[in-house]
């Protein structure tokens, strides 16, 4: 019940008990102590009144004048100026002294003493009317104010709560205002620096994570839809100029055959967003194993080596005479030194160089391959591992690529805590450069995730 409530209700009710229990509390404790500490004055007043009778007939009478002791009693009793309200009897039970009424409640106290070989009781009492009355009005006072000392600090609580937890209102008005179409609004941070301003930098943290993600994937989108439209444009062109009259069988297997290329093309293109949709995804990507990276390099040259030999490319290579192990996803790693060798071979006239090179750097290993062609312009060193970006779109048409390669390489890097870099080669040609290091943190991330 209590659960279904608002905060700032709850709170307030919170409150509002526990001052209610904590005056209660005082109250009666306030009311106790008054009680037994007016009761204990009574109490000695009364001691020193009957003390005062046996001093004063002490210090009054003489033994030969024993006789004379009634009378110097009732001589004290009317020293009172309150009434003496003692009762004096002797040891055979004679009245020396009566007392005057006095209203109930009443507190007695007694003593007996001896006075010239004769005992004396006295019995004084007082009202405790006082006592009665200053207690009711105690009460009275405590009964009136606690109604309004709970409304006044209950309503100062609710008010102090509503304060507090308006800037949660003001974020919750904003978050259910946001949605994917305005993923760029932020929620408002509270001036103080409490939890909240905590919170709600989170959150806009979150968010603008959020907006990152799903831009890059709006952008990949659009890039990957235009990316197929040629191809699918270029095969549906075909296919409707082979179909336009009746052709020769030659002319049919022409056409088909142009078919399967710009298939392949496609198959390539679907493969290369897929890999790049599962390293967005990281979580897909299959587990850890020690590899030899020397192994893995000399095995991608090997089935490179007819595009080297076509293009009558020099290949040379610097390798650790040691197997270099490093920890890795297989397949992935072969793809990043594919792609970096591939576009090497591709942007480097016939007749180039190339050169590969592997050593062991201070936290793993450096991967370096460069060749002797065009170079990257300065301006697109950067860019050229976007998603899609090709330096030259118009030499796509040659190579058929996509702009994905190396893309694609610096996810993988990433995946295995490296990173990839291109510079000018000394000699004007291009440089790539992996960085692999053997940092585990996020092996070991992904190690527990798959
Ligand atoms: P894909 O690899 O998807 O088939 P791609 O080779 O065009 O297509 P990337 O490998 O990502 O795409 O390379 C991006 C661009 O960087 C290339 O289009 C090219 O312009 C430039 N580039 C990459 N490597 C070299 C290189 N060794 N020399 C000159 N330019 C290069
Ligand atoms: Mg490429």
């Amino acid at each position: 019940m209590l659960s279904r409530l608002s905060i700032r209700t709850r709170l307030t009710l919170v409150y509002t008990t526990l001052l209610f229990a904590a005056l209660m509390a005082f109250a009666s404790g306030a009311i106790a102590l008054s009680r037994h500490r007016l009761t204990v004055r009574l109490e000695a007043a009364l001691d020193r009144k009957i003390q005062g009778l046996e001093d004063f007939l002490r210090r009054e009478t003489r033994p030969e004048r024993a006789f004379n002791i009634p009378n110097e009693v009732i001589e004290y009793a009317f020293t009172q100026p309150e009434g003496h309200f003692m009762h004096v009897t002797d040891a055979d039970g004679n009245i020396v002294l009566r007392a005057d009424r006095i209203p109930e409640p009443a507190l007695t106290r007694e003593k007996q003493f001896e006075l010239y070989g004769r005992t004396y009781l006295v019995r004084a009492s007082g009202s405790m009317q006082p006592v009665e009355e200053f207690t009711r009005e105690l009460k009275l006072l405590l009964l009136w104010s606690t109604p309004f000392l709970l409304l006044l600090i209950g309503g100062s609580a609710y008010w102090v709560t509503r304060q507090a937890l308006a800037p949660v209102d003001r974020m919750t008005q904003a978050a259910n205002s946001i949605s994917v179409h305005n993923l760029e609004h932020r929620l408002p941070i509270p001036k103080a620096r409490d939890e909240l301003r905590r919170l709600a930098l989170a959150w806009n943290e979150t968010l603008s994570r959020l907006d990152e993600s799903v831009t890059r994937m709006r952008r990949f989108t659009a890039d990957a839809a235009h990316e197929l439209r040629t191809p699918l444009t270029a095969m549906r062109t075909t296919a409707e100029l082979a179909l336009r009259r009746p052709r020769s069988s030659q002319e049919y297997k022409q056409a088909l055959a142009q078919v399967v290329t710009i298939s392949e093309r496609m198959t390539r293109l679907a493969d290369d967003l897929m890999t790049l949709a599962r390293a967005d995804e990281a979580q897909a990507l299959a587990s850890f194993e020690t590899i030899d990276l020397v192994r893995t390099i000399r095995s991608v040259l090997a089935d490179m080596e007819p595009l080297f030999a076509a293009r009558q490319q020099h290949v040379c290579t610097n390798f650790p005479a040691q197997p270099a192990f490093f920890k890795g996803i297989p397949a992935d790693i072969r793809r990043m030194i594919a792609a970096i060798v591939e576009n090497a071979t591709k942007y480097t006239p016939c007749g180039g160089a190339i050169r590969i090179a592997l050593a062991a750097s201070s936290d793993g290993y450096a991967l370096e391959v460069t060749d002797s062609g065009p170079g990257i312009p300065e301006e697109a060193l950067d860019r050229i591992f976007d998603r899609f970006y090709r330096v030259d779109p118009s030499r796509d048409r040659q190579t058929g690529g996509h702009g994905l390669g190396l893309a694609i390489a610096r996810e993988i890097a990433a995946a295995h805590s490296g990173s990839i870099d291109a510079r000018p080669a000394s000699h004007g040609g291009a440089c790539l450069r992996v960085s692999l290091s053997h940092d585990n943190k996020k092996k070991d991330q992904r190690a527990k995730t798959s």
